[in-house]
């Protein structure tokens, strides 16, 4: 594919530009941290601009969560409305003045002009093109209109929208570091409204206006935009000014690779951050979807990331957000943590809630082989400290083959060997119990399974001795005493 010379070795001045209408977007962590990471690669800058011209759906507290959460996952901008810079204002709607000058200098080069139509003109000019079947668009009526006319009818206060003057005739090209050369026929693109009624930009105007005037060398954002470039190409033409280069991501989808959505997938990041996936594993695996270092490892830090990052390593292919997948990286990097670090993470990002730190730190050795989210700490660890109610199906399952009477016999011996030899080392009760076994000829499986099943709850469960000595070995006799009862209630 298209490859740029100097692409990972010159600043790179890059942006990720989110409309603040809703919780901020895994999608746009994940275009986030591909400009984020070129950016810090090469000494360049990365901004984050709001896009804040939709004002009816646009809420500041949706920009704050934006930049929070992207925080949270370690991409700090070198510019934002929150960290100021010398291009700003960074949120559109601050930037009305810009927008206008600059519509006004396309005015004046004839490359832009004020269109009257009202929307009832416009309602039944799209009828009749529907009708015939035709080409739809705006069919330019207000293209012949003279300058006179047209600024004195503006003076006068009359509504107007201004539009770009597209040349029907010819081609558009550009090159896509990711898919090589895209062209359009000029024909088909519309005459895009740059400023609405009431003075506010579109997107296109805005966008393009903003990604020069903040020095943007190179746009990685999501491939729905592709059809938006020909009309940013036509404008930077217009201007007079030179394109960045544009890299198009693929989307995240879901499962059955619609676009990722709500209805499917979870898509807030707040909420992987309160569901306890840390925020290194979320930027590893957000990584995945659309990059691989070059080992083809699945791991790897931030800084590994920084350091190897080339966006001509994108792939195109559309990535399934697969949750199983995040949980095994989440699982992973829960691993790689120091003890120390992961009690600090579990209490103070409230997942541990009615522990102190010490005592999380006390239990871990039994959790952190374990855990795949941290919000599945308190479950895990419930039978602790309460007594939890015992898995009599799958306790039958597993023991099918030993008599029952004869394996409560087996377990009230057990809880003997519990309390009398508490504080032995865990090979000597070990073996005390497989004694037990051995003598009532059974498997010492189904004894294991049993005092599981009885002090913690369930089949599968951190190891059986060490949970005793966190549980207590009179509470783990107790528990199993419990079981033998409701054994010889239900044979
Ligand atoms: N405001 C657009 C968005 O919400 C920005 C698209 C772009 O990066 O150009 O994604």
């Amino acid at each position: 594919m298209a490859r740029l010379e100097g692409l990972t070795t010159t600043p790179a001045v890059t942006r990720v530009a989110p409309s603040p209408t809703g919780d901020p977007h895994v999608g746009t962590g994940y275009v986030a941290l591909f400009n984020w990471a070129l950016a810090k690669r090469t000494g360049g800058r990365f901004i984050l601009r709001i896009e804040d011209t939709d004002q009816a759906r646009s809420r500041s507290e949706h920009e704050g969560a934006i930049i929070d959460a992207l925080a949270w996952l370690g991409i700090e901008a070198d510019e934002s409305p929150r960290a100021g810079g010398d291009y700003g204002p960074y949120r559109q709607s601050e930037r009305g003045e810009i927008y206008a000058d600059h519509c006004g200098q396309l005015i004046e080069k004839g490359a832009a002009y004020r269109c009257f139509c009202t929307s009832e003109r416009l309602a039944e000019m799209r009828a009749a093109q529907k009708a015939a079947k035709g080409q739809m668009g705006y069919d330019g009526l207000c293209r012949s209109l003279t300058a006179h006319e047209s600024a004195s009818r503006a003076a006068d206060g009359e509504p107007h929208v201004v539009r770009l003057a597209v040349d029907k005739s010819g081609v558009t090209r550009f090159t896509d570091l990711l898919r090589g050369e895209i062209e359009i026929q000029n024909r088909e693109v519309d005459d895009q409204v740059l400023l609405k009624t009431d003075g506010m930009p579109t997107y296109h105007l805005a966008n393009v206006v903003d990604d020069h005037l903040m020095g943007v060398t190179i746009i990685m954002r999501a491939e729905e935009w592709i059809p938006s470039v020909p009309k940013h190409v036509m404008l930077y033409d217009a201007f007079e000014w030179s394109a960045p280069t544009y890299a198009h991501v693929p989307l995240l989808r879901n499962a059955d690779k619609s676009k990722i959505s709500k209805r499917k997938n979870p898509t807030s990041i707040l909420w992987y951050r309160d569901e306890g996936f840390l925020p290194e594993a979320m930027l590893n695996f957000l990584a995945l979807q659309g990059w691989r270092p070059n080992e083809d490892r699945e791991l790897f830090t931030t800084e590994e990331f920084v350091a190897e990052f080339d966006p001509h390593a994108i792939s195109t292919g559309g990535p399934v957000f697969d949750m199983t997948k995040l949980e095994w990286v989440n699982g992973e990097k829960i691993r790689e943590l120091s003890p120390d670090e992961l009690a600090s993470r579990l209490t103070n990002g409230g997942f541990a809630e009615g522990w102190t730190r010490d005592e999380v730190l006390g239990v871990l050795p039994l959790f952190q082989e374990r855990l795949k989210r941290l919000s599945e700490f308190l479950d895990q660890s419930r039978y602790i400290r309460e007594t939890v109610e015992p898995d009599m199906e799958g306790l039958r399952k597993k023991t099918k083959k030993v008599e029952p009477a004869l394996l409560a016999t087996g377990l009230r011996e057990a809880a003997e060997v519990l309390t009398s030899m508490a504080g032995k080392s865990h090979d000597e009760q070990e073996a005390a119990l497989r004694a037990i076994a051995d003598r009532h000829e059974f498997k010492v499986g189904a004894l294991f399974m049993g005092l599981r099943i009885a002090i913690t709850g369930a089949m599968a469960s951190p190891p059986l001795l060490p949970s005793v000595d966190a549980v207590g070995a009179e509470e783990s006799a107790r528990r199993t005493l419990a079981l033998v009862e409701q054994l010889a209630a239900t044979a």
